[in-house]
């Protein structure tokens, strides 16, 4: 399988929860690579822009207000299959419906407060890689 970067997001409610080691560690325990990573408080215009293609979705409006309610920890994780490995450890988008023992299922209120965002394709990742990070931003594992 090819080696993969995609952007992962740990929501307002995660950082809130103090979960940000919890996450991370899942994450490295599935293989995956931390690359870059930076806090941020989103504006209004930056999660609106974020999230556009939801933009005609009944819950649009709160998803901005939700993703602009606190800090988020935005990363680059790398690794074989890394967008998909991503997804599988981040559970179903409803905790209702998550795999036991998936982040979503173990700390996510609801379907809207679900604790991580995670690129759902390739072209999805390089798109949301770059919303964030320039290429200067990234750090290829050296060692
Ligand atoms: P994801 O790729 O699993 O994050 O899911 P989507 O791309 O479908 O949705 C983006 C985000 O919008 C989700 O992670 C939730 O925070 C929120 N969301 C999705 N569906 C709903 C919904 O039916 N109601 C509400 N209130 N929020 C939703």
């Amino acid at each position: 399988m090819a080696i993969e970067r995609t952007l992962s997001i740990i929501k307002p409610d995660g950082v809130q929860k103090n979960l940000i080691g919890e996450v991370y560690r899942r994450f490295e325990a599935g293989g995956l690579k931390i690359v870059a990573a930076r806090m941020t408080h989103l504006s209004p215009a930056d999660a609106g822009a974020f999230y556009a293609v939801h933009r005609e979705r009944p819950f649009y409006n709160d998803l901005v207000a939700y993703m602009t309610s606190g800090p988020v920890m935005v990363s680059v994780l790398e690794g074989e299959g890394a967008i998909l490995k991503h997804r599988e450890i981040m559970g179903a988008t409803d905790p209702k419906k998550a795999d036991p023992g998936t982040i979503r299922a173990d700390f996510a209120d609801s379907i809207e407060e679900n604790v991580v965002h995670g690129s759902d394709g390739a072209d999805t990742a390089r798109q949301e890689i770059a919303f964030f990070f320039a290429g200067t931003d990234i750090c290829p594992r050296t060692r």
